[in-house]
């Protein structure tokens, strides 16, 4: 069910901001959102992702910029001339109203008369066909949200924004729902611009990414990209657990930069490099806990050549599950224990254990140590 014309539904901010006083909330963005795509504004409490989105939307008013949808200037257009709608945490579902009356609502207002057909495809569309003649309180927090969704694109908007949707539903709930909105997305094939401080919810559904951090884009990118190759220690950080191994700039071979980390070297591909890469420059060297592998001291000939390798002791091993997770004090960041996540199964390690933790320069990435 694709409701709008292909094209029309990308969202364009040119240096919007906004400031409270002497605070500056959001600092000048830049950024476009492509018709069609599912975008997630990434970021942890008041990093300002809810004031952009409602920038979008016209409930708050830009202190400097513009905000395009499609080829049209909205920024001083109300909410309701704006082709999007929002859906929030809070459902606002009409409790007297029952659920084909709460989606048909928009319809009803703009005076149209034959609603049946729009309203029940709606409701296939987030699968409560079968509830239609429920009241919002004999659903459940899931169904409801999917009620709030329904109604929300109804009128057929270019741009859907979801401002913490799932944030009141349990997680199990919550993962469904991921999986749900990503599935009614598609379909639709409209705009969604997703708000969440979630960092799984957000690689979980959307194409694009934006992290945000005190009211900054601080990368952007699919959500493989910024975990694979984050350019700040937030990103790094924020996106999952990471190791980060301070190193100086040695030499270059290549398209490789050569690194001395304790008496040890590393080897970092220039391309997955963000740090200014000059002989003597320091580095933080980025590797991921499951790209990891361990291998006891005593069997380090066996190790392929051309992996990175450092050297540590088994600080610490809990078993999760899946996996069993080591803390290891590394001779080459002794006041840091390094993380892997060992997905081998047969090999346990206890503590005490001197081991070779080693990976493929292919999953190195390289951070600026100057940054804050
Ligand atoms: P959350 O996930 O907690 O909603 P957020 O990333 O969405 O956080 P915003 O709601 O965009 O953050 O707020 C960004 C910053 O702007 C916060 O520090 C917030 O306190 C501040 N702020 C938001 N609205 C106002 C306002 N009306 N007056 C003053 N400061 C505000």
């Amino acid at each position: 069910m694709k409701t709008t014309d292909s094209g029309s539904g990308d969202v364009r901010l040119t240096g919007i901001s906004k400031t409270y006083g002497s605070f500056t909330a959001v600092h000048p963005l830049d950024l476009t959102v492509p018709q069609g795509s599912f975008f997630a504004l990434l970021g942890a409490s008041g990093c300002g992702k809810t004031t952009t989105l409602r920038m979008i939307a016209g409930l708050e008013e830009p202190s400097s910029g513009t905000v395009h949808l499609g080829d049209h200037d909205v920024t001083a257009l109300p909410p309701y001339k704006r082709p999007v709608n929002t859906v929030f945490q809070s459902y606002a579902l009409f409790p007297h109203l029952d659920i084909f009356e709460n989606v048909a609502f928009g319809l009803r207002r703009r005076g149209i008369k034959s609603v049946k057909k729009q309203v029940e495809d709606m409701l296939e569309l987030v699968q409560l066909g079968e509830q239609a003649r429920k009241k919002p309180h004999q659903l459940s927090g899931g169904q409801q949200q999917r009620v709030a969704v329904a109604r929300a694109l109804i009128n057929h908007p270019k741009v859907l924004l979801l401002d913490e949707p799932l944030g009141a539903l349990d997680l199990k709930l919550r993962r469904q729902m991921q999986l749900e909105l990503k599935r009614i997305q598609t379909e639709v094939g409209i705009t969604f611009v997703h708000v969440t401080h979630d960092q799984e919810e957000a690689m979980t559904m959307a194409d694009t990414v934006a992290v945000m951090n005190g009211g900054r884009v601080e990368q952007l990118g699919s959500p493989a990209d910024l975990y694979e190759n984050p350019h700040t220690t937030f990103v790094a950080n924020f996106l999952g657990t990471s190791n980060l191994i301070e190193a100086e700039v040695d030499s270059k071979a290549g398209d490789d930069i050569v690194l001395k980390a304790g008496d040890g070297k590393l080897v970092l591909p220039v391309a997955r490099c963000s740090a200014p890469t000059a002989n003597g420059g320091r580095v933080l060297v980025g590797v991921r806990p499951e790209k990891i592998s361990l291998t006891h001291a005593a069997d380090a000939g066996e190790i392929p050549e051309g992996r990175n390798r450092i050297t540590g002791k088994i600080a610490d091993s809990s078993f999760i599950g899946v996996s069993t997770q080591y803390v290891i004090d590394s001779s080459v960041c002794p006041e840091f224990e390094v993380y892997v996540q060992n997905v081998d199964r047969d090999t346990r390690l206890v503590p005490g254990a001197d081991v070779v933790l080693h990976w493929s320069p292919a999953h190195t990435f390289g951070l600026d140590a100057a940054q804050d």
